[in-house]
């Protein structure tokens, strides 16, 4: 059965819906969006339903289904638990050529209701054709994450300016590249933040810019961690609208497979030891991108501001007049406590979480030691794996405890993720017998002994055990083992 799509104008139009229910309620609150003239026929109703009645905004018959009813009405909706009578009234309406949807019985239906992603004036419907309903829901779901709910206000606005954006850009492929950045750049986003009179104002100016002077922007993007179920919908949209995307090493390959197919990407990665882009280079890539006009989104790992050097990058870009947004990214601390089964504060064990890097301090700024070797504090610590013998040494040496526990994450949230755990007083020992690399992420603190018992990702921390094993040159045992043991304690 192939459909024809269709949107009906329904407003002040005679509708029947038979039914009392649930369902007859939501098909009535559908019908009264579209501003039908809906009347319900049942016995009973819903309290929602009564009190539209009530409203007067619902007309109401208790008797029986007539066949005379269908005379006046343009659309029939039978939502009855009553399969003879659904059938009944399909088989009235198809003798009168009026259109009826029987709920749940697509054979009898000659109208399909759509599964709709409402951002009014733009209405997106999905069908199955009945075949699918689940799938048709699924995509409804996928589309509602995808698509801002500031579209609506941004159809409206530019509903309003046809007119004038057609005399201006008399051209259509200078029109189609005004709409394009009207629906994706400044003026989009001034909506999205809930700014419809700015945004009014951004369109006047790009309504009287001259026509050849494309604006650019850059969009700051946290990646996450590298597991791509951790972006953010609105980092996902970026992605999807980028020209050009200007990545970090960090980023994993599975993140930029969602971006959009044909946009250039850049790797400016920043590793010790590789040949690197320095942070001047990157500046002036930005520019010179956004200055031709593109959509530019310099994608960075975990989120742009922890550690990332966005801020230097939004004070270039802001001396520079190009206009940015940032969209946080779940940082490494936050991502690898959740896959690691280490909750960064927990009442009984930390009150407060420090966030340091272990690196790239210049070397009269040396770290606040008392500071970070105070108890119950977790420091979740990055950039370290080079580091961690000073670490451990200036932390014991300003007195915390040898036994503090740690779990030393590598590759967190990604499938090859190792979580090696011990006490402050073995972790260069340990790290250094399961060859940790980086991108790795310390957190050292009395939360650390719960990764044992609350891991759920992976393979189970490689602890104690494990270590024991291999210590004795015994293979250790294997992963189903220890997660077997550390399920019972
Ligand atoms: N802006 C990033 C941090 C960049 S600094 C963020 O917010 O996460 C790079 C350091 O982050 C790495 O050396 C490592 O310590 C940590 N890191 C980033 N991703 C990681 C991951 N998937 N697993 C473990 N550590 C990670």
């Amino acid at each position: 059965m192939k459909l024809y799509p269709l949107f009906a104008d329904l407003s002040r139009r005679a509708v029947l819906v038979v039914g009392g229910g649930p369902v007859a309620e939501r098909k009535v609150a559908a019908l009264l969006g579209a501003q039908a003239q809906v009347t319900v026929n049942a016995p009973t109703l819903t309290p929602q339903l009564r009190r539209w009645v009530a409203d007067g905004r619902v007309a109401h018959r208790h008797e029986s289904f007539r066949e005379s009813w269908l005379d006046r009405v343009w659309l029939v909706v039978a939502a009855t638990p009553d399969v003879e009578l659904n059938r009944l009234i399909a088989t009235f309406a198809e003798l009168r050529r009026i259109f009826v949807n029987v709920v749940d019985d697509a054979a009898l239906s000659s109208f399909h209701v759509p599964a709709v992603v409402d951002r009014s004036p733009l209405t997106i419907a999905i069908s199955s054709g009945g075949e699918a309903p689940m799938l048709a829901r699924l995509v409804r779901e996928r589309l509602e994450g995808l698509l801002d709910h500031s579209l609506g206000a941004l159809a409206t606005l530019a509903a309003g300016l046809r007119k004038r954006i057609r005399a201006r850009h008399p051209d259509m492929a200078a029109r189609r590249r005004f709409y394009e950045n009207l629906f994706t750049g400044p003026v989009a986003g001034l909506l999205r933040q809930g700014r419809p009179e700015a945004a009014r104002q951004a369109v006047e100016v790009t309504l009287l810019a001259p026509p050849e002077a494309p604006t650019g922007s850059v969009v700051l993007v946290g990646a996450g961690p590298g597991d791509p179920g951790l972006l953010t919908l609105r980092a996902l949209r970026a992605l999807n609208e980028a020209d050009v995307i200007l990545h970090d090493r960090l980023v994993s390959a599975e993140v930029l497979e969602l971006a959009r197919r044909d946009a250039e990407r850049i790797e400016v990665g920043k590793q010790a030891g590789h040949h690197h882009t320095s942070q001047d280079a990157i500046h002036d890539l930005l520019l010179q991108h956004a200055r031709a006009g593109r959509r530019v989104v310099r994608l960075k790992g975990g989120d742009p501001f922890v550690f990332g050097r966005g801020g230097e990058e939004l004070e270039f870009l802001r001396a520079h007049a190009v206009p940015y947004e940032v969209v946080p990214g779940i940082t490494a601390a936050v991502a690898c406590a959740a896959y690691a089964g280490v909750p960064l504060t927990h009442r009984h064990h930390a009150q407060s979480v420090c966030l340091v890097t272990a690196h790239g301090q210049s070397p009269d700024q040396s770290p606040d030691w008392a500071l970070l070797a105070q108890e119950r504090q977790t420091l979740a610590v990055y950039m370290g794996v080079a580091e961690l013998g000073a670490l451990q040494a200036g932390l014991l040496a300003h007195g915390r405890a040898s036994a503090t526990p740690f779990a030393l994450i590598e590759n967190g949230s990604r499938p090859e993720q190792r979580v090696v755990t011990g006490t402050l007083g073995n972790l260069v020992e340990r790290a250094a017998f399961h060859a940790v690399r980086s991108p790795a992420l310390l957190l050292l603190g009395e939360v650390a002994a719960l990764a044992p018992s609350l891991a759920w990702f992976g393979q189970p921390p490689l602890g104690a055990t494990v270590h024991a094993f291999r210590a004795q040159e015994r293979p250790p045992p294997t992963p189903d083992v220890l997660a077997a043991l550390h399920r019972a304690g």
